[in-house]
């Protein structure tokens, strides 16, 4: 390893040129220099560590003070010096490194690890009324008639706690059942707004747990559902989902890929004393230069904490992360001691939820859509209306027992929700005096896409007709031609939905008929400017003698098996509507 590094520190010198001295240049210099020169290799250290510095800065002005000093490439010329010196000097690495984030090797699977204190949970209110009792029973119990109160927004993300020793970023883990949760350190590295290493100005504490809610910006968040459908995998229901996916990975690489943002907002455990209140609580740990909440207020009284969650509710859509209330906290921690908890929630905080999404129309269709699991999902076809911005056309069922249960029928009036602020759902029905309701629904007994006959299990009626269903037959051409099956680049959904739409594919067989000519059939030919993802039509072709060929047909049965297994699975769980199935093209 060591002889490798100076092996390669000989071929390619770094561009890093402490000396301004033609010497420099010579190979046999930078060599002899890395082995026997303190004063060269002090040097290189020296620049290391202030290229280091230099970048942390950066990253921190750029994703945590969103007020960047310099431009990208500027950037990416220290980012590469720091690269190239460190893959000359492997030796000098170290894990706090910016280079660092990126790398570890895939996991087998998620440790599970405890918590250094129980991550609670909070209990949660929505009305007014609510949060006067709540100051009512705290200045009762403090016997006070004024407490401060902090308020910060709720992020609808993931929950994690964070530690740092001596400065260095050194574990992370998931929430989990709030007493254990799952190590993901190396995934939490990858994101760009934590620090792995704090900043010293103020002094360090030996060691530290912060808590932070781990999430994604709503426009990175549609960017990246885009990726995700065009290169044909399932998008993902909402944010929070979106977050929780891209942390839990087991491949840091794919995490890395995900523009995930952090924000902590309590401290759990701490070497050096506790600062006396959270406001000085989320002062200290933007100090050490860890992300807090940007929008936050010290409330003199619960009026001041009505008020904040008027604006904040106000202000919602605008923001460019989803949040779904306001957290109130009692400001003094030693108020917040004597308060103490609950089994499982403190005493001294509540969720103040802004009230969901709801708005009210009109049932105009119930129709049945068939996903490529073969499952029939019923969606309501309503008249438009906007719920939270968003103008919203149709709902998911979900199945036939909710409609029965919510007893929905074409005409009703009905509230719809955007659950998790993004996929919409049918609440309930709004009984109108005097209407005259249609007759029950009811699921067909034929498949409206191939008219098989219908099958059920338990809640969840399936089309039998398998792959003769177009819609069954374009969930097994995407998972044939997925990442985990075939892989082929360019045969995403859209592309296998006009193969077998415009009759091009009528079995999985036919796809290794197809001819580069079908390609522009397709019609959407700005997909096939790509030569590769053309030659992956074409690879498809071949002789049925040709071992190639016969190769993909082993394939493909062990892409039928973890079709029938993955079928299997759909019947006994819940049809992940939106988040999976892609049964129902929801709005937005
Ligand atoms: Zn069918």
């Amino acid at each position: 390893m060591a002889i490798a590094a100076k092996v390669k520190a000989n071929m390619a010198p770094s561009p890093f040129d402490p000396l301004p001295s033609p010497m420099i240049r010579s190979s046999r210099y930078v060599l002899c220099s890395s082995l026997s020169s303190p004063m060269t290799h002090a040097d290189i250290l020296a620049r290391l560590i202030a290229l280091r510095d230099e970048i942390r800065r950066h990253d921190y002005l750029y994703y945590v003070k969103d007020h960047p000093e310099i431009s990208d490439s500027k950037y990416d010329r220290l980012f590469r010096e720091l690269i190239e010196l460190e893959q000359a000097h492997p030796e000098l690495v170290t894990p706090d490194s910016p280079s660092q984030r990126v790398g570890a090797p895939p996991l087998e699977e998620l440790v599970k690890v405890p918590h250094e204190q129980p991550m609670l949970s909070l209990d949660s209110i929505v009305d007014q009324s609510e949060v006067q009792a709540f100051d009512q029973r705290i200045k009762r119990e403090l016997e006070t008639l004024s407490v401060e109160y902090s308020a910060e927004p709720k992020f609808d993300g993931l929950s994690v706690e964070l530690m740092y020793d001596h400065g260095i970023f050194t574990r992370g883990a998931t929430r989990g059942d709030g007493t254990i949760g799952e190590d993901v350190t190396i995934n939490l590295r990858t994101i760009r707004s934590l620090p792995l290493r704090l900043h010293a100005q103020s002094g360090l504490p030996d060691h530290l747990v912060v808590r932070g809610e781990v999430y994604m910006h709503l426009d990175n968040f549609q960017a990246l559902n885009r990726r995700m459908t065009e290169r044909g995998d399932d998008a993902f229901a909402n944010p929070r989902n979106a977050a929780s996916g891209s942390l839990r990975q087991l491949d840091s690489t794919i995490t890395a890929t995900r523009p995930l943002v952090v924000t902590c907002y309590e401290i759990m455990a701490l070497s050096t004393p506790v600062p006396p209140t959270h406001w000085d609580e989320l002062e200290t740990l933007a100090r050490w230069g860890l992300p807090t909440p940007v929008r936050r207020q010290l409330c003199a009284s619960i009026d001041e904490v009505v008020s904040f969650h008027r604006e904040t509710e106000s202000v919602r859509d605008q923001l460019p992360y989803e949040i779904d209330g306001v957290v109130v906290k009692v400001n003094r921690r030693d108020w917040q001691g004597r308060l103490g908890m609950k089994s499982r929630s403190p005493r001294w905080a509540i969720a103040y939820k802004f009230t969901p999404r709801k708005e009210v129309t009109i049932v105009q269709d119930i129709v049945v859509s068939v996903g490529r699991s073969g499952t029939l999902t019923p969606v309501a076809l309503l008249k438009p209306v906007e719920v939270g911005g968003v103008t919203i056309s149709r709902a998911t069922l979900h199945n036939a027992d909710e409609v029965a249960r919510k007893d929905i029928r074409i005409g009703d009036t009905v509230k719809v929700e955007r659950a998790g602020d993004v996929i919409p759902a049918i609440t309930e029905r709004v009984p109108v005096p005097g209407e005259h309701r249609s007759t029950p629904f009811r699921m067909p007994d034929h498949c409206p896409v191939c008219g098989s006959n219908v099958g059920r299990e338990g809640a969840y009626f399936y089309c039998t007709g398998q792959l003769v269903c177009g819609a069954q037959l374009k969930g097994a051409i995407e998972h044939f031609a997925s990442k985990h099956a075939l892989n082929i680049e360019g045969l995403g959904k859209k592309t296998v939905a006009q193969l077998v739409d415009k009759g091009l594919v009528r079995s999985l067989a036919d796809l290794y008929r197809l001819q580069p000519a079908d390609a522009t059939e397709l019609g959407d030919l700005r997909r096939f400017d790509n030569p590769r993802k053309l030659a992956a039509f074409v690879v498809l072709e071949g002789d049925p003698t040709d071992d190639m060929a016969n190769t993909r047909r082993g394939d493909f049965l062990v892409a039928k098996d973890a079709r029938a297994a993955a079928r299997g699975r759909v019947a006994l769980e819940r049809p992940p509507v939106g988040e999976g199935d892609g049964a129902v093209e929801l709005d937005r």
